[in-house]
């Protein structure tokens, strides 16, 4: 539903339906529609279309890439999209094209990303937890490929708002923190870091499908949901996980538990997710409104 002031209604336009080289002719057939024309990086954002009937073919165009949509009602999609937490403030243009009546179709709408401030976080750490042999480099390189392979493959949205936080007490730090390990510059923490007891129970924050349930070096007990869409969750440092690869998966079914599996100095859960443009904060995630 396109409730409350803060949805936008921009620019629709109908493309020719000549050549590859389509050029908006009129302002007619199609609209689209953001849940935040001002993003900051790291937040993500719902996208809206609407058109005068079925649109074929329906893709959402971000980042120089392209995303399915859900129908939602007759004539009415949504999508999600995100401002990855490594992206530059400024402005940037999401698009939905498809085909209406028989005609390409274009509409765009235009966010302004504006900045925002990371923490940074100098840590001293043994030797032996901060620097690793040529093996485990190996290892941590082969995992990450891996990782991103299931990330790469997008299967039809099964997501839904509101997303259900992943632990009862949900209480997030830590999200985008600029790490500095033994004065050494690492990867942004792309996650929130959740600090409960071992054993309390991790849950699914949408429907969808196990992408991956495993042992990771950094992550150890390890599960990942594809939500569809190009949704995905990540649940790490697990104590045990009780799900298994491709098993399908109701919103709020249990996961796993809380560990300190991997590199984790005590107990807690490292909870990321990721949409189409990149890794947004899981609080905004949570955060966005059900319809
Ligand atoms: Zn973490």
């Amino acid at each position: 539903m396109m409730t409350g002031g803060w949805w936008v209604l921009l620019v629709a336009c109908l493309l020719c339906a000549v050549g590859l080289s389509a050029r908006p002719v009129s302002a007619a057939g199609m609209s689209i529609a953001v849940s935040n024309t001002a993003p900051a990086i790291g937040d993500p954002v719902l996208v809206e279309v609407g058109a005068n009937g079925a649109v074929d073919n329906l893709v959402l165009r971000w980042k120089r890439a392209a995303w399915p949509m859900r129908e939602i009602a007759p004539g009415r999609y949504e999508g999600l999209i995100g401002v990855d937490l490594d992206d530059p403030a400024g402005p940037a243009v999401v698009a939905a094209e498809g085909i209406l009546d028989g005609a390409r179709v274009r509409a765009e709408a235009e966010v302004t990303v504006s900045p925002r401030k990371f923490a940074v976080q100098e840590l001293t750490l043994p030797k032996g937890m901060a620097e690793f042999d040529n093996a485990t480099l190996v290892r941590i390189g082969a995992e990450a490929a891996e990782l991103s392979r299931r990330f790469s493959r997008v299967t039809p949205p099964r997501w839904r708002t509101p997303f259900l936080p992943p632990v009862e007490e949900y209480r997030p730090a830590n999200f985008g923190a600029r790490r500095v390990i033994n004065g050494d510059p690492r990867m942004p923490h792309a996650a929130v870091d959740i600090r409960l007891p071992a054993g309390t129970p991790v849950r699914a924050i949408a429907d969808g499908r196990v992408a991956f349930a495993g042992e990771q070096f950094f992550g150890g007990r390890s599960v990942v949901i594809d939500h569809g869409g190009g949704v995905f969750s990540v649940y790490y440092h697990l104590k045990e996980f009780s799900v298994a690869e491709g098993q399908e998966i109701s919103r709020g079914d249990r996961v796993g538990s809380v560990g300190a599996t991997g590199r984790a100095t005590g107990p807690h859960l490292h909870f990321g997710v990721r949409v189409p443009g990149g890794r947004v904060d899981p609080t905004r995630l949570l955060a966005l409104p059900g319809r």
